[in-house]
């Protein structure tokens, strides 16, 4: 009997030490887990420079409407197009003639005239993204020029490709040559007018 009770015990201890080693192992995994993430978070963190003031993005324009939001990573029906692409800037309604702003500071890297996407201006940003303004009916910036934030860009017109809209902006951001949702840097409301 007594060797029986003691071949239960060593048989409970030997599971309460599986049970420990097992929690052990699960907290130590999720410590390591969490520790990674934080120090893949921070690698990510910009550099904050505490001698100059924080430039943020600003709007292209105090009043706008958004139309259609952007959509780079699924296809969406485009109606003046009749087919289905990614829509791969923001399309802000401004009312006619408006100016639109540079929504960060840069330098202007292209000035071109396009069929499609009307007068088109795509700047460097001093951030190393790129903003690219579509559907403008006038340049009001030339190829070379350093550009502040809030600066005049161009002034607002229409694109054939997306005609359905009427005046409007189509705002794109690339980030290391990648298209990214500019509602993810620049501060948007669904209606601002
Ligand atoms: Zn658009």
């Amino acid at each position: 009997m007594k060797s029986y009770n003691s071949k239960l015990n060593k048989k409970n201890v030997l599971s309460v030490v599986a049970v420990l080693v097992f929690a052990v192992a699960v907290i130590g995994i999720t410590i390591g887990f969490a520790t990674s993430a934080n120090q893949s978070q921070n690698a990510d963190a910009p550099v904050l420079d505490v001698t100059k003031p924080v430039e943020t993005f600003s709007l292209p324009s105090e009043k706008y409407t958004v139309l259609k939001e952007a959509s780079v990573d699924k296809l969406v029906y485009m109606s003046s197009l009749n087919m289905w692409k990614t829509h791969n800037g923001i399309d802000l309604g401004l009312e006619e003639n408006a100016q639109v702003k540079s929504v960060f500071s840069g330098k202007v890297k292209k000035v071109e005239q396009s069929t499609l996407e009307g007068v088109v201006v795509t700047v460097e940003l001093s951030n190393g993204m790129t903003a690219i303004y579509k559907s403008l009916s006038s340049a009001s910036v030339k190829e070379g020029d350093k550009i502040e934030n809030g600066a005049v860009v161009g002034i607002v017109g229409t694109m054939l490709s997306e005609s359905d809209l009427g005046t409007h902006l189509h705002l794109e951001l690339k980030k290391d040559g990648k298209y990214v949702d500019p509602a993810e840097f620049i501060n948007v409301v669904s209606d601002n007018k």
